[in-house]
C-alpha cells in the first residue's frame, strides 16, 4: 500500500508556508467532511488522509522530516518511530480543528447543530495540552549498526495519582459548569444579513472543559500534573545518524487537569568511536603497517562495527593503498542499502634507529628495489580520495 505524497494531499507545492498548507487543509477538510459526505466512505478515508498530511506538514519538526525522508520519516509505530503520526482518529482530527477553523466559523458553517457541532467531534477539551520535551541520546556505532531499545529516564510532568489527573480533590469537587451545562460550549444566534446564524463558541467559564473543581487536589494543587520522572523505553533503528530526530508521541510532559500529553523527541548523538570514523554509511578505519609487513605481507585483525574482521595484506602493499570490507558499514535507515568498511594502510615509518639498523637499511638503499617506480596502473593519490567518499 503505497502512500500518496502528503503535499499532493493538500494541493500545495513543496515550498508553501504554513499559512498556505492551513488554508489548503482547511478547503480539502471541508470538502471531504463526514457532516457532509454522510455514510461515504471514500469521503471518509480522504478526510483522514488530509488531517494525517496536515499533521505532519503543520508541525515544523515533522515536516523536514518527511521532506528529508519522506513518509519512512514520519510514519511511525508510535513507540519510537519517526513522527508517530497515521494511526489519528477521528476524535484527534476533530481536535486539531480547534486551531484551524475557529469553534466560531466552524461551527456555524455546519450549522452548530448534529453531534459534532463544535467541530469538537461532541468532545469536550479536556485541560490543557502537555509541551513537549527534547532529549539528547548518544549512541555508539555499535547501537546504531544494529538498532537498539533504550530506556531512558525522563524527568518531566507527569499525571498526578491521587486525582488521577483531574486536579480536583475528589469526585464529589467536579461539577457540571453552570455556564455551558457541561457541555463546554456556548450558543448564540445572531441576526445577520443572511438571516439567522448560531454560533458556538468555547465555554468562557470553563474554557470548554464542561466541568468546574470546587474542590482542588492536594497534591498537585489542582494542576492534575506533578513533577516527577518516567522510564520510556525507545526502539532505535540501525541507521540512524547524528542529527536525527525521533518523535515519540504522548511521552512528553503529561497536560494539565486531564489534557493530551505532548510528545518526547529524541535527538540523535553519536558517540565518536576510538578507531572508526563514519563518513555517511562507510566507516573509514586507518591501518598502521610496519615495514616488513608491508613488504612481506601479513593477515591482520582490524576493528568493525560489528566485531572483528580478518583481512589479508598481500606482499608489496603500498602506504596509502585502500582496502574494502563490502557490506561492513552502516546500514540505512530506510532501505537495504549498507555501507563499506574502507581500510587505509599507513606504512609506519620507524622514527629511531640502532647503529645496526642503520647500517642494514643503509646498505640497502643502494639496491635497485628500494628505488621508488610507481608502476602505470597504481591509482593516483586524488582517485583514492574520490574512492575513498563514494
Ligand atoms: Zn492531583
Ligand atoms: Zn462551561
Amino acid at each position: 500500500m503505497s502512500k500518496r505524497d502528503y503535499y499532493e494531499i493538500l494541493g500545495v507545492g513543496k515550498t508553501a508556508s504554513a499559512d498556505e498548507i492551513k488554508k489548503a487543509y482547511r478547503k480539502v477538510a471541508m470538502q471531504f467532511h463526514p457532516d457532509r459526505n454522510p455514510g461515504d466512505k471514500a469521503a471518509e478515508e480522504k478526510f483522514k488522509e488530509a488531517a494525517e498530511a496536515y499533521e505532519v506538514l503543520s508541525d515544523a519538526d515533522k515536516k523536514a522530516q518527511y521532506d528529508r525522508y519522506g513518509h519512512a520519516g514520519v510514519s511511525g509505530n508510535g513507540r519510537g518511530g519517526f513522527g508517530g503520526s497515521g494511526n489519528m482518529n477521528m476524535d484527534d482530527i476533530f481536535s486539531q480543528f480547534g486551531d484551524i477553523f475557529g469553534d466560531d466559523l466552524f461551527g456555524s458553517f455546519f450549522g452548530g447543530g448534529g453531534q459534532r457541532g463544535g467541530g469538537r467531534g461532541g468532545q469536550r477539551s479536556r485541560g490543557v495540552r502537555g509541551s513537549n520535551l527534547r532529549v539528547k541520546l548518544k549512541l555508539t556505532y555499535e547501537e546504531i549498526a544494529k538498532g537498539v531499545t533504550k530506556n531512558i529516564k525522563v524527568k518531566k510532568h507527569v499525571t498526578c495519582t491521587s486525582c488521577s489527573g483531574s486536579g480536583a480533590k475528589d469526585k464529589g469537587s467536579v461539577q457540571s459548569c453552570g455556564t455551558c451545562g457541561g457541555s463546554g460550549q456556548v450558543r448564540r444566534v445572531q441576526n445577520t444579513f443572511l438571516g439567522q446564524m448560531q454560533t458556538v463558541t468555547t465555554c468562557p467559564t470553563c474554557n470548554g472543559e464542561g466541568t468546574t473543581v470546587t474542590a482542588k487536589c492536594g497534591s498537585c494543587k489542582g494542576e492534575g500534573r506533578v513533577y516527577g520522572e518516567e522510564t520510556v523505553s525507545i526502539d532505535i533503528p540501525a541507521g540512524v545518524q547524528e542529527g536525527m530526530q525521533m518523535n515519540v508521541s504522548g511521552r512528553g510532559n503529561a497536560g494539565e487537569r486531564g489534557g493530551m500529553a505532548g510528545d518526547l523527541i529524541i535527538l540523535i548523538e553519536e558517540e565518536p568511536h576510538k578507531e572508526l570514523f563514519r563518513e555517511g554509511l562507510n566507516v573509514a578505519y586507518e591501518l598502521h603497517l610496519s615495514f616488513t609487513d608491508a613488504v612481506f605481507g601479513t593477515s591482520v585483525e582490524v576493528p568493525t562495527i560489528d566485531g572483528r574482521a580478518k583481512i589479508k595484506i598481500p606482499a608489496g602493499t603500498q602506504s596509502g593503498k585502500i582496502f574494502r570490507l563490502k557490506g561492513k558499514g552502516f546500514p540505512a535507515v530506510n532501505s537495504y542499502e549498507k555501507g563499506d568498511q574502507l581500510i587505509q594502510v599507513s606504512v609506519w615509518t620507524p622514527q629511531q634507529l640502532s647503529s645496526e639498523e642503520k647500517a642494514i637499511l643503509e646498505k640497502l638503499n643502494h639496491s635497485p628495489n628500494f628505488k621508488p617506480h610507481p608502476e602505470k596502473g597504481d591509482k593516483n593519490f586524488f582517485d583514492k580520495l574520490k574512492e575513498l567518499f563514494s
